[in-house]
């Protein structure tokens, strides 16, 4: 029984260290959706990122009134509040490729299947109703991508702070990356969280941080990054991820530097 123990923790660390190891992997902003003209957030957004075979796929995660989790990018849809507005009423309305509003649970089954590259990169929304309903929309959607055994292929991002501690206490192996922007790496460590994603241009006015990251074993992301001059300045610091409107322009930009 040790020794079995002692082969899964090798085996997760090795997990780990791979994914801590990738450089420069594209993550697909709210899916591949800008070149062929596809709605954001949607099955057919995050499909085409599977089929391109990119390391990274970012959808975002709210709860309607009557707690069925969706995606979508905004706090409103159709101009009705999210999280004031029941499933069905959200429904009546298809996205502009015809799709119907994607719950999470039909998302993370569409990024099963006939993916071996794309990591499915999931941000929860913070409430615009109260701190603990963000929190509890986090630990669903925890529950459901676990129900549907993608917890391997998933990691977790937010703008808020708190939201992430709460996923962390209930799993404490889960990829985590914070969004905001006002912590430092060796901050964000001290809460177990193991990632920080933020805008590009912070860390450019930290640049000790990225070093510090590194040093920390903390995984650096950036977002948005759609212009070639700042993926090559991403590119140039060797950040593990890079999240883009613009996956083909960044790998082009990624052969160019090879
Ligand atoms: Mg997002």
């Amino acid at each position: 029984m040790r020794d079995f123990k002692r082969l899964c923790s090798i085996a997760l660390l090795i997990v780990f260290s791979f994914s801590y190891a990738q450089k420069n992997a594209i993550v697909a902003h709210r899916g591949a959706w800008k070149k062929n003209n596809l709605p954001e957030n949607s099955i057919a957004a995050l499909r085409h990122a599977i089929d391109l075979k990119l390391p990274g796929s970012e959808f975002d995660v709210w709860r309607t009134a009557d707690d069925s989790l969706v995606i979508n990018h905004d706090a409103h849809y159709n101009k009705l509040l999210i999280e004031e507005t029941k499933y069905a009423d959200l429904i009546r309305f298809k996205l502009s490729n015809g799709e119907k509003l994607p719950t999470l649970c039909e998302y993370i089954s569409e990024g099963k299947k006939n993916n071996k590259k794309t990591l499915l990169v999931c941000e929860i929304k913070p409430s615009e109703i109260s701190k603990e309903r963000g929190q509890k929309t986090a630990l669903m959607a925890v529950e459901v991508v676990k129900k549907l055994k993608a917890d391997k292929n998933t990691c977790y991002i937010s703008f808020d702070y708190e939201i992430l501690k709460a996923i962390r206490k209930v799993d404490p192996k889960t990829s985590l990356q914070y969004l905001e922007g006002n912590k430092s790496p060796k901050e964000v460590k001290a809460d177990k969280i193991n990632g920080v994603d933020y805008h590009y241009s912070v860390f450019q006015k930290h640049p000790e941080w990225i070093k510090e990251a590194e040093d920390n074993k903390i995984i650096l992301n950036a977002w948005t990054v759609n212009e070639a001059t700042d993926m090559d300045w991403l590119i140039a610091h060797k950040f593990n991820y890079i999240t883009t409107n613009e996956p083909e322009l960044l790998s082009e930009r990624l052969k160019f530097k090879k």
